[in-house]
């Protein structure tokens, strides 16, 4: 086994960054932050051992920018690097950066985040380890006659998906030809402005989908297990708000049979690290490989909570070369995360940046809040809009809806609006609380108007 490290430089900022320093103090590793002017006041910055600010609030002069991380990471002589999620999580370039400077980045080999970050390699690497895929080869559309050729092979109903996708951006499901110019036209101008490329493909939409996703960790050594599963269909615009573990939907033969294909997804590219296998399931049950992510994910507290692992520290004993045991992990009981953003729900999910000017969040048995905001603080306008994940761990899903609406309830958080309402709200319908909903389930909902 490699030695442990010494000193981890946190390339991400937020909760994530807590989230990670915590971990790492437990385990007697030191830890830098790198922060933003506009993050100064980041509780990340505060718990760290060293903090190095690394430039101006935008993205690209700071937690994107690789020269100016890796000169942090040089001069605090940090021997590894975790990137948390987002930013540069899923860039090989920067996983190849740091194994050339000797620092060990905590995830993946650049190569494996290659295989997985192109959406037609990550498929055919699928179809060859004889995992079901999504229909559709995922070569770029070229027009929209192409688009509607394609199509009508394939079949309606139709999603066009943004190449360089991500956070449910760029997407639009089509139901007949009518429906292609415009949809084609709103999702590459979506996709433009988002990513700096509107490249397009098609895959068939899977009708009444829920978006269930196995949790998977891989060592050095060719192991891969798996740790169940998440769902993740509450989403709004393909974006996830809710999560929970187990699934409502899940049966024994179903989590048997996804929890194997996702493993073979991992041994198929000797995945090394924790990532996640998501799939999308339709209402019979088939289950479908969507993609997969190579990194640590916003959602990973619920699977923690019920199987009682911390998954950073089994990221970073992977990184440093230990062994996994044989077992995979099934889960006890049940949790719920509901993500706390700072928007208003009742109009728009509009973003509300500005100062919390007063905050008390839930406590009690079973609860956990991770957040890097405080009563004072901030809330930058640069950034994604997630302040808080509140999760909830019960026995039965039962007890923990009960939970998390006595949890919602007592978190209070004033100066900016947030979602907290929305979640209160969510717990009170009759879909959700019997487990009866799938991804397009809350779009279809009327939520109550604007205040
Ligand atoms: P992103 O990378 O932007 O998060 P994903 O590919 O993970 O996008 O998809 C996000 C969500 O979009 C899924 O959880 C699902 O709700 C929906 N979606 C994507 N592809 C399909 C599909 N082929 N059929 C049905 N829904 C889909």
């Amino acid at each position: 086994m490699a030695e442990k490290f010494k000193k981890i430089l946190i390339a991400n900022r937020g909760e994530i960054a807590l989230r990670i320093i915590r971990t790492a103090r437990e385990m007697g590793i030191k830890t830098v932050a790198i922060y933003s002017t506009a993050d100064r006041e980041s509780l990340h910055v505060r718990f760290a051992d060293e903090a190095v600010c690394i430039g101006p609030p935008s993205s690209t002069d700071s937690y994107l920018s690789i020269p100016k991380i890796m000169a942090a990471v040089e001069i605090t002589n940090a021997d590894a690097v975790h990137p948390g999620y987002g930013f540069l999580s899923e860039n090989a370039d920067f996983a190849e950066i740091c194994t050339e400077y000797g620092v060990k980045f905590i995830g993946p080999r650049p190569e494996q985040i290659r295989q997985m970050g192109d959406k037609i390699t990550a498929k055919d690497t699928m179809i060859k380890a004889k995992v079901p895929v999504v229909p559709g080869d995922g070569e770029l559309l070229k027009s929209v006659a192409d688009g509607l050729e394609q199509a009508k092979k394939m079949g309606y109903p139709v999603i066009i998906k943004a190449t360089a996708g991500g956070g449910g951006k760029g997407m639009r499901i089509i139901n007949k030809p009518d429906e292609f110019q415009k949809a084609w036209d709103s999702a590459r101008a979506e996709a433009k402005a988002a990513f700096g490329n509107d490249g397009m493909y098609m895959e068939k939409y899977i009708v009444e989908p829920r978006h269930i996703e196995i949790q998977i960790i891989g060592d050095q050594f060719g192991r891969v297990i798996h740790l169940s599963e998440r769902d993740c269909s509450v989403q709004r615009r393909h974006q996830k708000l809710v999560e929970e573990c187990p699934s409502p939907f899940m049966t024994d033969e179903l989590r048997q049979a996804m929890g194997e294909a996702a493993i073979k997804a991992g041994e198929a590219i000797n995945y090394e690290g924790v990532g996640t296998v998501e799939f999308l399931v339709d209402a019979e049950r088939n289950f479908y490989f969507m993609e997969m992510n190579t990194r640590i994910q916003v959602e990973h507290p619920v699977t923690e909570e019920v199987i009682d692992h911390d998954l950073i520290k089994e990221q970073i004993k992977i990184a440093y070369g230990e062994r996994l045991g044989e077992d995979n992990y099934y889960p006890k009981g049940h949790a719920i995360e509901c993500r706390i953003n700072a928007e208003d729900p009742w109009n728009n999910f509009r973003p509300s940046p500005g100062k919390i000017t007063s905050f008390h969040s839930s406590k009690g048995h079973g609860v956990r809040v991770d957040t890097h905001v405080y009563a004072g603080y901030t809330i930058p306008p640069y950034y994604d809009s997630m302040i808080a994940k509140l999760i909830v761990r019960a026995p039965t899903r039962e007890e923990a809806i009960t939970k998390m609406e006595r949890a919602l309830n007592e978190f209070i958080i004033e100066g900016v609006k947030t979602t907290v309402p929305f979640h209160q709200w969510l717990m009170k319908q009759q879909d959700f609380r019997d487990g009866n909903f799938d991804t397009g389930w809350l779009g279809q909902q009327k939520l109550p108007e604007g205040k």
